[in-house]
């Protein structure tokens, strides 16, 4: 199939490769053109703009940083408004407020276009091996008729309901693992203080009820003071604004959300913004006077 990919970053690259893997013809573009080039040396063809990229396809995937940028390549100028032809889809499988997605989904519906918001989780390991966790929103159909190239990018497609659904499932994942991380960076900072090894901690804990993939994936990380991303700080900060605007708007009040990210914003305000969200661990040491490790 000829597809369209547009957003070419960390999480986009691999994304892309995969579909080419998978025997694609894929059209390609970005701002940034290193980005453009990583994904042409590997079989993609480059397009001049997203407007050029959705003249040719049937089907346009975007993977963009937040709601602004989805909304620019979507509705603005030289975007894909401008360039699709009436009945192609447009998956967007960037991270962002599920009203935006739903803003974006009538003006697409209006041209003839048919949208789905599908969001992933897994990060960029998972982008590379294709076994990304996707989580979709929009007409069931259109998701039924997509799932076979979503399924080469991702392990799971779970359909989770109408257009935005995608988006406030990833908003309650984001939830769970800044706070999981919070809670992790809290526990390694008190053992480390009470002259316990926190290795030691992760060791005993690991298989009990306190486990868990985020736990994993992240306490090594803080424990060898490495904190090289993985997902960003500053991403991490626009996922859990878009998760507090969206509880507003519905009358979920999230007050450990709120915490979490007021400590991220500590976070990005000392200059870490670009380091992996499990430099939580940072603010626990700013605070304690202690680092969990190295
Ligand atoms: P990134 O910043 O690395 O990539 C975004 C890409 O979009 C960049 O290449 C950028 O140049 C491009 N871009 C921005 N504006 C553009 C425009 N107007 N036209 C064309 N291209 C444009 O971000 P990422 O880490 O790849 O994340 C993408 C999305 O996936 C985000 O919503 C993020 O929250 C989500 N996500 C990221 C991870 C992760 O671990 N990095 C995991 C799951 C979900």
């Amino acid at each position: 199939m000829k597809i369209g990919f547009i957003g070419l970053g960390i999480m986009g690259k691999p994304m892309a490769k995969n579909l080419l893997k998978a025997g694609h013809e894929l059209l390609v573009f970005d701002v940034v053109q290193a980005n453009i080039d990583e994904v042409t040396a590997a079989g993609a063809k480059a397009a001049a703009s997203s407007a050029d990229v959705a003249s040719q396809v049937p089907v346009i995937i975007t993977m963009l940083p937040n709601s602004p940028h989805v909304k620019t390549v979507v509705l603005g100028e030289k975007g894909v408004l401008e360039g699709a032809r009436p009945g192609a889809i447009l998956i967007d499988m960037s991270s962002i407020a599920p009203l935006a997605s739903q803003e974006i989904e009538k003006a697409c519906a209006a041209r003839g276009i048919k949208m789905i918001d599908a969001p992933v989780s897994g990060g960029e390991p998972k982008a590379i091996d294709g076994t990304l966790a996707i989580m979709v929103g929009g007409d069931r159909q259109v998701f039924e008729e997509v799932k076979p190239v979503l399924l080469q990018m991702g392990s799971t497609a779970v359909y989770c309901g109408t257009i935005g659904a995608g988006n406030t499932t990833k908003l309650a994942n984001q939830i769970i693992v800044g706070l999981n991380i919070a809670a992790a960076a809290e526990a390694f900072t008190l053992v480390k203080k009470a002259g316990v090894d926190p290795q030691l901690v992760f060791e005993a804990i690991k298989a009990g009820l306190a486990g868990s993939t985020v736990l994993n994936a992240k306490a090594p990380m803080m424990i060898g003071g490495n904190f090289k991303p993985g997902f960003k700080i500053d991403l991490h900060i626009k996922d859990l604004a878009n998760a507090l605007d969206t509880g507003h708007g519905v009358g979920a009040p999230l007050p450990l959300t709120a915490l979490v990210r007021e400590m991220m914003e500590t976070l990005h305000t000392d200059g870490f913004g670009q380091d992996d969200h499990s430099a939580l661990a940072k603010y626990y040491a700013k605070v304690s006077g202690t680092k969990i490790g190295k």
